[in-house]
């Protein structure tokens, strides 16, 4: 349930019981709201703050949503960036805008930092192009051009490592934010530079997974508290036979099943504007309206 003054509080206005399917990264994230509710209290006890987490999982799946739902728990502000939206061939905004984003969560603790596609931001560097040795006078020129190595880095790698060092050096000093929670997400783990990942930088990494049939269930009984859907309606069967379906899909489909029911005049979704949503998010309107026609 959501507590009363939940709107006044100005958060993301998702909650825990929004999320449904991956209940025991839940269980796991319920320590970050009880210390973002009360960081003084860890601090009092002696407890060493809960610093960043990775939430790591295939797309679609909630990690935004249960993110969201960390902060609207706590009711604090959310700070969310996507990781391309640091990613400039501009030298120095990358980092700027990292600086930036810190500053603002301090200001306002506790708060969350959520920063999703971190791979976009925190790649391992690709392998530098080796140049002939009478080539990189320019490049010395212009800062691109590493002596110990002998390598030419491009401009926009430059630029992504001094981005990179900015978030490093932000987590690092993270002492002085306390209060602050660093959330990544990312579906490309294998991506991502070592050096995000060495201890002390995340304390927890989390997956996310895709639901399995009763987490699909769930899922679906989440999102038709939000539309008209008949009692006649069986979930259960959309839940045992839509294998591989993510939360994201599952939403879609009760999104496209209520517009299915508009559009034949029906006061709620029925099972046949359910199955014909399903059909359309299968194999899209134009054929569906061929094998109906
Ligand atoms: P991406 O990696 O593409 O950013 P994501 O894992 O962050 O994906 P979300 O953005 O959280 O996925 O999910 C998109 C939408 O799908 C959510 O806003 C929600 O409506 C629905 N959804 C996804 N997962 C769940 C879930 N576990 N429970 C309830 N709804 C979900």
């Amino acid at each position: 349930r959501r507590p009363k003054n939940f709107r006044k509080w100005g958060s993301t206005g998702v909650i825990f019981g929004d999320v449904a399917g991956i209940e025991d990264a839940v269980e796991e994230l319920q320590e970050l709201v009880r210390y973002l509710k009360n960081p003084e209290l860890f601090d009092k006890m002696g407890i060493k703050p809960p610093h960043g987490v990775l939430l790591e999982g295939p797309p679609g799946c909630g990690k935004t949503l249960v993110a969201k739902a960390i902060a609207g728990e706590a009711g604090v502000p959310f700070y969310q960036m996507a990781g391309s939206e640091f990613v400039e061939v501009l030298v120095g905004v990358g980092s700027a805008r990292i600086r930036d984003l810190f500053k603002r969560a301090k200001v306002n603790k506790p708060s969350v930092i959520f920063i999703d596609e971190i791979d976009a931001l925190a790649t391992s560097p690709p392998v530098p192009v080796p140049v002939p040795r009478l080539v990189p006078r320019r490049a010395a020129r212009q800062g691109i051009y590493n002596k110990s190595t002998n390598y030419l880095y491009n401009a926009a790698t430059q630029e992504r490592e001094t981005t990179l060092n900015q978030l490093l050096i932000e987590l690092d000093g993270f002492d002085t934010g306390k209060g602050v929670i660093f959330i990544g997400a990312t579906n490309r783990m294998d991506l991502l530079d070592p050096a995000l990942l060495r201890p002390g930088r995340f304390d927890r990494k989390i997956r996310i997974r895709a639901p399995n049939a009763k987490g699909r269930l769930d899922i679906l009984k989440v999102h038709a508290r939000k539309v008209k859907m008949s009692p006649t309606v069986d979930l259960s069967s959309y839940a045992l036979n839509l294998p591989g379906w993510t939360g994201a899909k599952l939403a879609q489909l009760l999104q496209e099943a209520a517009l299915v029911a508009v559009r034949r005049g029906h006061e709620s979704i029925l099972q046949s504007d359910m199955d014909d949503a399903v059909d359309r998010l299968t194999v899209g309107p134009k054929r569906v309206g061929i094998e109906l026609g």
